[in-house]
């Protein structure tokens, strides 16, 4: 059987517009949008007019950064108050075609319209094309997922198994009997897949027809993706979106990041005031969707990324967040400084001899001291660990090290045990 083109196209035409064309889509797509939710969300009135932000002033992209952002676990408190999710709809509940349930518990409502989760053109940059068998295994029930990510499947031509997770042998046996050539899924239940077939006998490449994956809803490592890739003899894509606007970004065949969708405003700002950062710095990914049935505006995900305004092969214009590298919840603010597991795990990661290590913060006398703990049976290199960490850091941790082994299994890369008492 011949293999499908799976590398070049796009989906869109917007995928591909210039950078003033761009900026002035976004700019009408946006004023369109704050018009209407000032107009129709209750939530977005107020919230705009505490902020004496005046609609019809908006010229500038720029300007939307005078509304407060909205915190996504702001949003469980905000439904339970009343009609219309709280006001945050712009029309009534039953107007809409289902609402969904995600952890929080946060309520996920879906419109009528066509590709409402926007992940058609983010399915088609990784790499689905029409007449693919695609057996998709996120969950149906009460979840957006599952129904989620089978809309752009359907807008694809391609054929779906509502598979959900779960059944293994099941699973194994649907994509051998219908030579399944796609997969949408979480990495880690493909590795478990896998691996079963493995056990079973079953040749990954010889007994099995897939072609294609597209994965998302927990972070993929490249030796993950590697791993998958070669064991299944696949192109496996990631796609970045939250079940409350659906598609934020996805990637394209040469892996560069993630292509930001075009239906929604992204920006990357400092988790403590919503100010927008410059390219390049790390910060909380906040959206505005071009919704107008739920018009999150400024919505703050609580994960951690930075924009690439660099090209990229694929001819896609659109800027790339460079993977979401982190939550906002799992950064301490040390003496004033935001301080992130990742840098941590850059500067630990260039000796080989610390096999895991795990930052304390604790404020005795109300003064910030933090502690940097290392597993290493030997370990020469002390000063110049130091030395390296003050330069990228910012911040003086003391040091001390571990017998291997002596770190409790789950720890939290960046401990916070400071009282404000
Ligand atoms: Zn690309």
């Amino acid at each position: 059987m011949t293999r499908k083109d799976r590398t070049e196209g796009i989906y869109n035409r917007l995928e591909v517009l210039d950078e003033s064309e761009r900026q002035q889509y976004n700019r009408i797509q946006l004023k369109d949008v704050l018009k209407y939710a000032y107009r129709y969300s209750e939530e977005a009135k107020k919230r705009f007019d505490r902020a004496q932000f005046d609609v019809n002033k908006f010229k500038d992209i720029n300007d939307i950064k005078h509304i407060p952002i909205l915190k996504k676990k702001e949003l469980i408190f905000l439904q339970s108050m009343g009609p219309r999710l709280g006001g945050l709809l712009t029309k009534d509940l039953g107007k809409m075609r289902r609402v969904f349930l995600s952890p929080g518990p946060i309520f996920d409502p879906e419109d009528s319209v066509q590709d409402y989760w926007g992940w058609s053109e983010g399915f088609y940059a990784a790499g689905f094309r029409a007449g693919d068998v695609v057996q998709n295994c996120f969950n149906y029930h009460l979840n957006p997922a599952g129904l989620m990510f089978e809309e752009p499947l359907r807008n694809l031509d391609c054929a779906v198994v509502p598979a959900g997770p779960g059944n293994t042998n099941t699973q194994l046996e649907i994509m051998q009997k219908l030579r399944i050539t796609g997969y949408v899924g979480t990495a880690s239940y493909l590795m478990h897949l896998g691996q079963k077939a493995e056990t079973m006998g079953i040749n990954l490449r010889k007994d099995l027809f897939m072609e294609v994956a597209f994965v998302t809803a927990e972070k993929l490592t490249e030796k993950m993706r590697n791993t998958l890739e070669k064991k299944f003899d696949i192109v496996l894509r990631q796609g970045y979106g939250t079940a409350d606007v659906g598609c934020i970004g996805y990637e394209c065949y040469h892996c560069n990041g993630l292509h930001l969708a075009n239906r929604a405003y992204v920006e990357i700002c400092h988790p403590d005031t919503g100010i927008p950062m410059k390219d390049g710095e790390v910060g909380e990914v906040v959206v505005t969707s071009f919704n107008k049935t739920y018009p999150l505006v400024r919505l703050a995900t609580g994960d951690l990324s930075y924009i690439d305004r660099s090209p990229c092969p694929c001819g896609r214009t659109s800027p790339r967040l460079g993977g979401i590298i982190g939550r906002v919840d799992t950064t301490a603010r040390i003496k004033g400084l935001f301080v992130y597991p990742h840098q941590i795990e850059q500067v630990v990661s260039r000796y080989e001899d610390i096999k895991r290590w795990q930052l304390e913060v604790t404020n005795p006398g109300g003064i910030d001291e933090v502690t940097l703990y290392i597993e290493a049976s030997e370990f020469p290199q002390q000063e110049e660990l130091l030395h390296t960490f003050r330069e990228k850091i910012k911040i003086r941790p003391q040091l001390k090290i571990l017998t291997p082994g002596t770190m409790p299994p789950q720890v939290k890369s960046i401990e916070d045990k400071r009282s404000w008492e």
